[in-house]
């Protein structure tokens, strides 16, 4: 299996009717790059910052963070890397940082609440992020985003720490892309004001999943009990989809849907042209790309969308099953 998968490294992401998808990896330590070459992945759709953070026993200062983001630039050799900043709190906890003592974690102060309430800890990350891309493209993006003054929020202390490090007189990097995650179910309702705004948007699925069907995501008792694959996360994602066409946002999925090859075929068929996996499921995710006729599906899941299943995963098991993808 590894060597069939290592064969199809150079070949391209390509469906049978020709539509390139971008297949990107999700990494958070520096071992993880180097999966990067070996798996052909066209660079890191998702960067977790906080993993760094979680295996010390403080917070890293703005030198320690330069090295490591750097570092990572360096083993990406120019492919993309997206940085998501510091996004602790809920099922990712900082021993030494984080209060433990709320009765919701996932709805609580967490991600991107934190970091605007403790702006000198975004700052930091931001000085490191604009240090170690002195001279490259950098991509930052921004965890948990609900509303979207949080993002102009988020924005604004960017602007801050671009314009303090120009009067230090350090070397820019050559392009700053701006994104958001869209995992809280608000965003979605606001997209006409956050799309102007961004260069790009990731689905993450994991925890939009836990929001929609206000399901705890690491809780085993439910964590089978409603499917990504219904018509409601569907549509949701499809109208997700529609607007960041109509805006020209580049839009990609990073939650775990996006590695198991049924539900990325789906998110195919829905519009979605990039997704970003965890590294084992980058050959998989492949192999059923080059064999899907996206032409084919799509009409069959829009004929699926008013059904009114639990889940449309049985159906579209079957699709694949008929059509040898
Ligand atoms: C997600 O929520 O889908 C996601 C990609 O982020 P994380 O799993 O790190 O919360
Ligand atoms: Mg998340």
């Amino acid at each position: 299996r590894r060597a069939i998968y290592a064969k199809l490294r150079d070949l391209p992401a390509e469906t049978r009717d020709g539509i390139s998808i971008g297949i990107l990896m999700n990494a958070g330590l520096l071992l993880d790059l180097q999966h990067l070459h070996e798996s052909g992945a066209d660079g890191i759709g998702l960067y977790r910052t906080e993993l760094p953070f979680m295996a010390r026993s403080a917070l890293p200062n703005v030198d320690a963070q330069t090295m490591l983001y750097r570092k990572i630039l360096d083993q990406a050799e120019g492919k993309p890397v997206v940085f998501r900043t510091l996004d602790v709190g809920g099922d990712k906890v900082l021993p030494y940082w984080n209060p433990s003592d709320e009765d919701n974690p996932a709805l609580g102060w967490r991600s991107i609440r934190i970091t605007l309430d403790r702006p000198a800890v975004m700052r930091q990350q931001l000085r490191a992020l604009l240090r170690a891309a002195a001279g490259r493209e950098l991509s930052v993006m921004f965890p948990m985003i609900a509303e979207v003054a949080e993002l102009v929020h988020a924005r604004e202390i960017l602007d801050i720490e671009i314009a303090r490090e120009k009067q230090l007189g350090g070397v820019p990097p050559t392009r700053i892309r701006v994104g958001t995650m869209l995992e809280v179910p608000a965003l979605a309702f606001q997209l006409d004001a956050l799309l102007p705004l961004v260069d790009f948007v990731s689905i993450g699925s994991n925890d939009l999943t836990q929001f929609l069907f206000a399901v705890d995501r690491g809780n085993p008792r439910i964590a089978e009990r409603y499917d990504p694959l219904s018509p409601s996360m569907i549509c949701f994602m499809r109208h997700v989809a529609d607007k960041c066409r109509e805006y020209g946002v580049h839009l990609s999925v990073c939650g775990e849907m996006a590695g198991r090859p049924l539900d990325a075929m789906t998110l195919i068929a829905i519009g979605i042209r990039s997704l970003s996996v965890a590294a084992p499921a980058i050959g998989p995710v492949k192999t059923m790309v080059r064999s899907l006729d996206v032409g084919v599906l799509v009409p069959y899941l829009h004929s699926l969308l008013d059904a009114r299943d639990h889940s449309l995963r049985p159906k579209l098991r079957s699709f694949a099953i008929d059509h040898g993808v």
